[in-house]
């Protein structure tokens, strides 16, 4: 039996609505999956009931943006509340950050020359969560870049000409919340970050788990996560950060997480 904990749907910058993901999921044989869009947990109420016709179990989950010591992380809640009412007023508000960056991205790539509008890029986004990967597809569409991948080489990367900052919740403050929505903090792909001073403080804040099976993660990155998660008795989770049909292949099925592992979260949670 084995679980995909880190997965995008269209409430996000994913490209599959949550009946399609599941659908997949059943396909390479989940016994659970997690939906884990970028500051949004409106996906899953859908993807829940999509796993249930399927008997997949749903593990509900979100990806924040954080900060730590002016280090950009993403940290995953599971299995919080996701009607908690703290939460939802601080998803909402990182809601705006995005709308807002949306058209302040947009200026600047006008300003650059490339015609694209804020209303092409939410609509084609369709969603309360707008991202980069949406601006970039709007780039395509305007025959601006050939793929996302040039559209985020070009202009979109951090320090590229199109790319503006977004306000971030601190990785503490982000734990604290997921705490208090019931859940559990983990941080997801280390191995991207090659920062790997940043964990301790992070425990110190109350982190539960690190993302150690991950699609980049290399065999010598996981073997590395998995022994820092047991020197700090942190939990181990692990996905494949699927996003649909938008970076090629479908990433689900890359990474199976033997369900010993989300077992243990379920006992974490309840302890
Ligand atoms: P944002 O949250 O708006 O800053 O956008 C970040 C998201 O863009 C990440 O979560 C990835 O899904 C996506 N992303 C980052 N780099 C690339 C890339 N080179 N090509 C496609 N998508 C990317
Ligand atoms: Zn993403
Ligand atoms: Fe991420
Ligand atoms: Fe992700």
């Amino acid at each position: 039996m084995y679980a995909d904990l880190h997965l995008h749907t269209n409430f996000s910058d994913g490209t599959y609505t949550p009946e399609e993901l599941a659908g997949h999921g059943q396909r390479v044989g989940l016994a659970a999956m997690s939906l884990t869009d970028h500051d949004t947990v409106d996906g899953c109420a859908r993807m829940a009931a999509a796993c249930a016709e399927r008997e997949i179990e749903f593990v509900p989950g979100c990806e924040f943006t954080v900060e730590q010591a002016g280090v950009e992380l993403h940290l995953l809640g599971y299995l919080m509340d996701t009607e908690h009412a703290r939460l939802c007023s601080e998803l909402a508000k990182y809601q705006e950050v995005r709308r807002n960056r949306i058209h302040e991205m947009v200026s600047k790539l006008n300003g650059l020359g490339l015609k694209i509008t804020s209303e092409e890029v939410m609509k084609l986004a369709n969603c309360d969560a707008p991202g980069r990967p949406h601006i970039g597809r709007a780039l395509v569409a305007a025959g601006h870049c050939r793929t996302l991948d040039e559209a985020f080489r070009k202009y979109l990367k951090k320090g590229k000409p199109g790319w503006v900052p977004k306000a971030k919740l601190t990785a503490a403050e982000a734990i604290t919340l997921i705490h208090e929505a019931g859940g559990l903090a983990v941080i997801a792909h280390p191995g991207l970050y090659h920062r790997d001073e940043v964990i301790p403080p992070l425990v110190d804040a109350g982190l539960d788990g690190i993302e150690c099976f991950y699609t980049r993660h290399s065999t010598s990155m996981t073997e590395n996560y998995l022994m820092l998660a047991e020197e700090h008795g942190l939990l181990v989770t692990g996905g494949s950060d699927c996003h649909g049909d938008n970076k090629g292949k479908p990433l689900i099925g890359c990474v199976k997480l033997p369900y010993e592992f989300l077992a243990r979260m379920k006992s974490a949670v309840l302890a």
